[in-house]
């Protein structure tokens, strides 16, 4: 078998540059290893920033988006029992869009799938990447039907697998890999609750970070900084509720609305960069190159960026014979997430200080959150890098 092209990972990075190749005509194979039920479904990002959606959207993939994604306009940080507004959109006339990572996915696949004509495997086990030198690589996988071996011939590899991928791993020993780690846990919540506020919500308290973050009428994304490795186990019901109504409260605003946790995992809230992003015939993408912890919900936003790029650096390449976007694939991608983890690090310590137990970074710390409501400039600077860029993609 033989395609030019071979995205391992159905995540919003691989997906999309399929759907990109294939408006180009181009042909590819996405391999994904979970079944298509399990991409479908499982419950990540939601917020995306105005210049993704506007992305897709030139690319015809956000149709379903755009009538069902709620716009928000601001953000609230709570600190000392109070809340406090922070009107992004008056700022920079951007939104964030609130769409879950999931109705994303599936839209995408039956984009990709069952309206562009592209192939895709689920469930496909032990991808192996092989000759990425070459300008004829191959990838490798067992099928999941016959248990047999597969091989696939190409000239390119979107490697787009994620954090644990097989890609990342097959980079050459000595590849430049950049890490951070905050060396504190999330605690990851999603509830059968209706959100408490029509805003994301920041808490900061001397207990820890809470976060707060809308997903549709039903659900809400809750956070609770926690030590990192700590057992999901620990935090029942009440513990929960009971924590986050505490870190989150304001005297001016109405009491959480409880619900059912329908998910609750550990996340070790760590960063990492591989520089540069492309080995031989392999280019990453999203999370295989980058990983950016949740604290600016910026993580599924690169992902789009790098499959944009991607995406139309490939189909330029492999239509026209323009090398162009190629070569400066990995240097353009890096600019952003460089930009990004920046701000990742600078918003972290705003949540954390607080609750360091060390008495001079919390005063730094609540410093840092006066400033936004107290200086124009800041508050200017923030809404900017938080809202993401208004260059268009
Ligand atoms: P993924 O979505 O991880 O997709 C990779 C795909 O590859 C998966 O389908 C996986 O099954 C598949 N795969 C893995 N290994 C293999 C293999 N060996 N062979 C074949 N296939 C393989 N980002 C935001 O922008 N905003 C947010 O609000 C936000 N909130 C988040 C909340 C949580 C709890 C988490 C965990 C993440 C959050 N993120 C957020 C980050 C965001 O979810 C990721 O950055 C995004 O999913 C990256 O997309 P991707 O396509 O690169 O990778």
């Amino acid at each position: 078998e033989s395609f030019p092209v071979v995205v391992v990972g159905a995540g919003p990075a691989g997906l999309t540059v399929g759907n990109i190749l294939r408006a180009a005509g181009v042909d590819c194979l996405v391999l994904e290893a979970e079944s298509r039920d399990v991409v479908e479904e499982r419950p990540r990002a939601g917020v995306m920033e105005e210049w993704a959606v506007r992305g897709l959207e030139r690319r015809g993939l956000a149709g379903r988006l755009l009538e069902r994604a709620e716009r928000q306009s601001a953000c609230e940080f709570r600190f000392d029992g109070q809340g406090y507004r922070f009107p992004y959109t008056e700022l920079t006339g951007r939104h964030h869009w609130i769409y879950p990572q999931p109705m994303l996915v599936t839209d995408l696949v039956r984009e990709y799938a069952e309206v562009r004509g592209g192939a895709i495997r689920f469930g496909v086990r032990d991808v192996r990447l092989h000759d990425l030198d070459s300008d004829r690589p191959t990838v490798s996988y067992t099928d999941p039907g016959s248990g047999e071996r597969r091989l696939v011939r190409c000239a390119f590899v979107a490697g787009c697998d994620g954090a644990r991928g097989a890609s990342r791993a097959a980079l050459p020993t000595g590849t430049r890999v950049a890490r951070h780690d905050y060396g504190i846990g999330w605690l990851a919540l999603l509830a059968e609750a209706p959100p408490s506020s029509d805003r994301v919500l920041f808490g900061m308290h001397a207990n820890g970070f809470a976060g707060h973050m809308p997903r549709s009428a039903e659900t809400t994304r809750y956070y609770l900084q926690c030590p990192p490795g700590d057992d999901p186990a620990d935090w029942p019901h009440d513990r929960v509720w009971e924590e986050l109504g505490r870190r989150l409260h304001a005297a001016d605003r109405p009491p959480l609305t409880e619900g059912r946790l329908v998910e609750k995992r550990v996340l070790d809230m760590h960063n990492y960069v591989v520089e540069p992003m492309v080995s031989g015939r392999l280019l990453l993408a999203g999370d295989a190159a980058h990983l950016v912890a949740p604290i600016a919900a910026k993580g599924m936003n690169l992902a789009l960026h790098d499959a944009f790029l991607l995406g139309d650096g490939l189909a330029a390449y492999l239509v026209k014979g323009e090398s162009a976007g190629l070569d400066g694939y990995s240097e353009a991608c890096l600019r952003r997430v460089w930009d990004y983890q920046e701000f990742s690090q600078w918003l972290a310590e705003i949540y954390h200080g607080t609750s360091s137990g060390d008495p001079y970074r919390a005063g730094t710390a609540l410093a840092r959150l006066r400033r936004l409501f107290t200086s124009p400039a800041a508050a200017a600077a923030f809404a900017e890098q938080y809202l993401g860029t208004a260059e268009a993609y």
